[in-house]
C-alpha cells in the first residue's frame, strides 16, 4: 500500500461547504487526525481509524501523520475552514522540514477549504470586496506587541480586516485592547461584523459601529470583520447588506 498525507479543510461547518475533493480524500483515508471537534465531523466507517487530540499539540499531530504515511497509511489531517489559514498545513511542513529525509519523498497534498472570513463575508454581503488583510488575534504563537503593531498599520493603510481567534484563552483582555486600538485608528463610526458559527445551526451575525462594539460580542467561534473607511450598509427589510465598493 502506498501511503499519502492530505491536509484537508472541512470548511466552516455546513456539509454543503465541504469540497468534493476533500470528501473523496476522506472516503479513501485509513486514518484521520485532528483536533477533537474537527475529527467529530468525519463519519465513522469500517477501516477508518479516527485520532482526535486536544488543541495545542499541532506538532505531535503532524509527526504522527507523517509517521503513519511512511508506514503506508492514507492519512487525512483535518482542519476547519482552510488548512492553510492559521491551521495544520504549516504545522505539518514544520514537522516535515525538521524530520527525517525520507519523509520528503511522501505524497503530501494540501486540499483547500472555505475559510471562516470568506463564509462570513458571503453571509453579510461583500465586506472584503476591496483590499483586506487577515490577522490572528491569538498571542499563543506570537507576542502581543506584534499583534498591536499589525493592527495599527493595517488600520492606517485602510484595509478591511478579518480577525481570527478574537478571544484568546491566555489573554481574555486582548480583544478589548484590540477594539480600543481600532477606535483610536479608525474612529467610532467604522462598521464591524461579528459572525459566529457561520453555516451552522448556531449561526449569528451582528453588525454594529465600532463605538458600540463590546469585547463579549466575540468568542472563539466568532470571526470579526472590520470594514475599511469605504465599507457601508445597504438598508432593507431584514438583514442589511454590508459591502465594500471595488473602487478606492
Ligand atoms: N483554519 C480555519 C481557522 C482556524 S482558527 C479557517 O480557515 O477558517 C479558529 C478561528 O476561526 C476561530 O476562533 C474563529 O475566529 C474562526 N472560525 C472558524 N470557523 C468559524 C465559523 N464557522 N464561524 C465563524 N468563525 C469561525
Amino acid at each position: 500500500m502506498t501511503g499519502w498525507v492530505v491536509i484537508a479543510g472541512l470548511g466552516p461547518g455546513a456539509e454543503g461547504l465541504v469540497t468534493p475533493e476533500v470528501s473523496d480524500a476522506l472516503a479513501q483515508a485509513t486514518d484521520v487526525i485532528g483536533y477533537i471537534p474537527y475529527v467529530a465531523r468525519v463519519a465513522e466507517r469500517p477501516g477508518l481509524t479516527l485520532h482526535a487530540t486536544d488543541n495545542r499539540v499541532e506538532l505531535d499531530r503532524a509527526v504522527h501523520a507523517l509517521t503513519l504515511a511512511a508506514q503506508g497509511k492514507r492519512v487525512a489531517v483535518v482542519s476547519s475552514g482552510d488548512p492553510g489559514v492559521f491551521a495544520m498545513a504549516s504545522a505539518l511542513f514544520d514537522a516535515l522540514e525538521a524530520g527525517p529525509e525520507q519523509w520528503r519523498a511522501l505524497d503530501i497534498r494540501v486540499l483547500p477549504g472555505i475559510t471562516a472570513m470568506l463564509a462570513a463575508a458571503a453571509r453579510a454581503g461583500a465586506p472584503l470586496g476591496h483590499d483586506f488583510c487577515a490577522i490572528n488575534l491569538s498571542d499563543n504563537l506570537k507576542p502581543w506587541p506584534l499583534i498591536e503593531r499589525r493592527l495599527r498599520l493595517a488600520a492606517q493603510a485602510d484595509f478591511a480586516m478579518a480577525f481570527y481567534n478574537p478571544r484568546s484563552r491566555s489573554r481574555p483582555e486582548g480583544f478589548g485592547r484590540a477594539l480600543d486600538i481600532l477606535r483610536e485608528e479608525c474612529g467610532g463610526d467604522r462598521l464591524i461584523l461579528f459572525a459566529r458559527a457561520v453555516s451552522t445551526p448556531e449561526e449569528e451575525l451582528r453588525i454594529v459601529h465600532l463605538n458600540q462594539a463590546m469585547p463579549d460580542m466575540a468568542d472563539m467561534r466568532t470571526v470579526v470583520i472590520v470594514g475599511s473607511s469605504r465599507t457601508r450598509l445597504i438598508e432593507r427589510a431584514g438583514q442589511p447588506i454590508l459591502y465594500t465598493p471595488r473602487s478606492a
